[in-house]
């Protein structure tokens, strides 16, 4: 098998294909990782989720990653970390754009709103938000088998 770094347009791609990945973030050195849905779009991904642990690990340490992956026949496979921070686009006056925008990239998928709006029952339902995370750094490797040449 044979891996290769794969560069920023090739991490591009690879994040604006996929929709799903792992939202890594921490606090007090305890790190937590939860799946989740997104769009990207630029130099960001946009999500929506309702309060709950992982909003506020990141409203205390907005320094998080995602990472996603895509595998292919042969061994083949793709995976991609983007770093970033987190930034809440919150219901008020000057968010209104970014709010727009993030709902007009997740309504793309169908039920996008569905796995960040359900709480296990019997829990109190929380106040939803939609968020972004600004990409400050890529990296990606791509694996693959000497015959895939
Ligand atoms: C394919 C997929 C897509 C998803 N998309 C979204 C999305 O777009 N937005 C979104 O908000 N959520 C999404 N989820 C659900 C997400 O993974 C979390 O379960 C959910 O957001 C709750 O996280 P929280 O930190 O608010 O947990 P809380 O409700 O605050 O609960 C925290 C506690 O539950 C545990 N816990 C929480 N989530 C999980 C989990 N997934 N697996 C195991 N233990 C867990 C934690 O370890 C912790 O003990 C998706 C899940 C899947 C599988």
């Amino acid at each position: 098998m044979l891996i290769t770094e794969m560069d920023k347009s090739q991490c591009m791609e690879l994040l604006r294909a996929s929709t799903h990945g792992r939202l890594g973030c921490s606090r007090d050195n305890q790190p937590y990782v939860v799946p989740i849905t997104y769009a990207a779009d630029g130099n960001n991904l946009y999500s929506f989720s309702l309060t709950g642990q992982k909003v506020a690990w990141m409203r205390d340490n907005p320094k998080v990653c995602v990472q996603t992956d895509q595998f292919q026949a042969g061994r083949e496979w793709r995976s991609v970390i983007a770093y970033g921070r987190f930034e809440e686009l919150p219901d008020r006056i000057g968010w209104k754009v970014q709010r727009e925008r993030a709902w007009a990239l997740l309504s793309k998928q169908a039920e996008w709103w569905e796995p960040g709006s359900v709480k296990p029952a019997g829990e109190v339902p929380a106040p939803h938000l939609f968020f972004r995370i600004v990409i400050d750094e890529v990296t990606g490797r791509h694996a693959f088998t000497d015959d895939q040449n």
